[in-house]
């Protein structure tokens, strides 16, 4: 969400007359968008603002500012602590940054703003894209959960959701430009339509997404186990471009601890949606978040969860070891873990998902599949004279560029190939490739072009096929 809150940064300073600088050259300003989710968020942004102190010094005029999460929660400590710093501002008002530049230039003082919620739905703000190939389309903001561990709704705020008008121009927009993928964001997209009265909202998404003209893959990130309903197992299942993939945090295998952490489910109806899916799709890829050492956990808790990962099978899962985020109410917790028994356990599971996701990848030799050609995914491709993609089921395959090419192979192009070797982290095909399809994408990629969206605010909620908005590189959108 972060990545696509600094697309959207990026595309209002362009609106605003500001141009990226250039690699070798000293920027005139700089935008820190930070985040609090990560542990040490805040040392590294003023270990960061403090780095950058003497280049403001010997570059007069130059501004700093700071946006996201952590300007939400620390607001005029920011100018406090580093008072060369010119600007904060929060996570619901992204759209005053160039305003404030401009105001904190004139008045040559520091301008601190931070509303208490949202000013506008961050996607009526113009985006730079960053992907020539994928885009990143918001359905929902802020969350109503209330996780013990979590500082997102301290700092996003209740949830509020886009149109569904809104989303599909956007997403129509993004396939026009020959985007190939769109990934749907929310910090729990299966509450989308909460707001406006539409339970079945997420699903019936699903299925307009699927009508959208060269739109190839659709996937979404992350669905809440509690609002995980059938209806979007059978979009998924029914809808020929969305992916078999399913980002679903489990968090804990411990009811206990579930229960601690106020996730309302337990681990029995995750394991049961997770049968319904595989179910429905038996190719499905299912990856979850984990978190290991909540206050309190004993060996048995850690134990539930070794048990769950065991059987839930997971691709991979992001593991993370429990560590106290100020402003949440598992912070004030008894019973916080000694750091040696959470990195034994961390140890342990990461283990045990290890041998998993590697005996699934083995399992996928032989395989044909077709991957996205990808940009910056393979960091030894040159070594291995490899180029690297993702399945339609998100696994990464580094990939031989030899057989069926039709010209170079560019970043957003097709190719069609067998998997020959599976890593625990990735998948390895050195055959030759039976297909080579060059998009539009690639095109664009080549040309250095990259899709402008200008902020899309249309319509009444109705779903079908949208009116497609005109996105172009100059970004005149709708
Ligand atoms: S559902 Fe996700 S975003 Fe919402 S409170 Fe829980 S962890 Fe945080």
């Amino acid at each position: 969400m972060n990545v696509h809150d600094s697309e959207r940064l990026s595309g209002m300073l362009e609106d605003a007359g500001y141009v990226r600088a250039a690699k070798d050259h000293d920027p005139d300003v700089v935008v820190f968008n930070t985040c609090a989710v990560r542990e040490n968020a805040d040392n590294r942004l003023y270990g960061n603002l403090g780095r950058l102190r003497p280049a403001k010094q010997e570059h007069p005029g130059m501004q700093i500012a700071v946006g996201g999460c952590l300007a939400q929660k620390d607001r005029s400590e920011i100018v406090r602590r580093a008072p060369w710093v010119d600007v904060v501002f929060g996570t619901h008002n992204l759209g005053s940054l160039p305003t404030l530049l401009e105001r904190a230039r004139h008045n040559d003082e520091a301008e601190v703003e931070i509303l208490e919620s949202l000013e506008t739905f961050p996607s009526t703000l113009p985006a730079r894209r960053e992907s020539a190939y994928s885009g990143w389309v918001s359905v929902s903001v802020g969350c109503n959960n209330t996780c013990t561990f979590c500082i997102v709704p301290a700092l996003r705020g209740k949830e509020k959701d886009r149109r569904p008008g809104d989303v599909l121009a956007e997403v129509q927009a993004l396939a026009d430009e020959g985007v190939l993928e769109v990934t749907l964001l929310g910090q729990n997209v299966n509450a989308y339509g909460v707001e406006f009265g539409d339970r079945l909202a997420f699903g019936k998404l699903l299925r307009s997404c699927g009508e959208i003209d060269g739109l190839e893959r659709v996937r979404f990130t992350s669905p809440h186990p509690r609002d995980f309903t059938d209806d979007v197992i059978e979009a998924m299942a029914e809808t020929p471009n969305v992916c078999h993939q399913l980002h679903m945090p489990l968090q804990s295998g411990s009811d206990r601890v579930l229960k601690a952490m106020r996730r309302s489910y337990r681990s029995d109806r995750y394991l049961n949606i997770l049968s319904k899916v595989r179910e429905a799709m038996p190719d499905a890829s299912i990856t979850t978040d984990l978190i290991v050492g909540f206050p309190g956990e004993t060996e048995e808790d850690f134990e539930a969860t070794l048990d769950v990962v065991r059987r839930a099978r997971f691709s991979t899962a992001f593991t993370f070891q429990y560590s106290k985020r100020p402003g949440t109410p598992a912070a004030e917790l008894p019973d916080q873990l000694p750091k040696e028994v959470v990195q034994e356990r961390y140890e342990r599971l990461v283990a045990v998902q290890n041998e998993m996701s590697w005996e699934l990848n083995k399992g996928l030799v032989g395989q044909d599949v077709e991957l996205l050609v990808a940009e910056g995914e393979g960091r030894k491709d040159v070594e291995t004279r490899r180029l690297s993609g993702r399945a339609r089921d998100g696994r990464l395959v580094h990939f031989h560029p030899g057989g069926a090419i039709d010209r170079e192979i560019r970043p957003g192009d097709i190719v069609r190939t067998t998997i020959t070797r599976g890593a625990p982290h990735h998948l390895v095909a050195d055959g030759e490739l039976s297909a080579h399809r060059r998009t539009k994408a690639g095109d664009r990629w080549e040309e250095g072009r990259r899709p402008k969206t200008s902020g899309t605010s249309l319509g009444l909620p109705t779903f079908g096929a949208p009116a497609a908005p005109p996105a172009t590189e100059q970004g005149c959108g709708c």
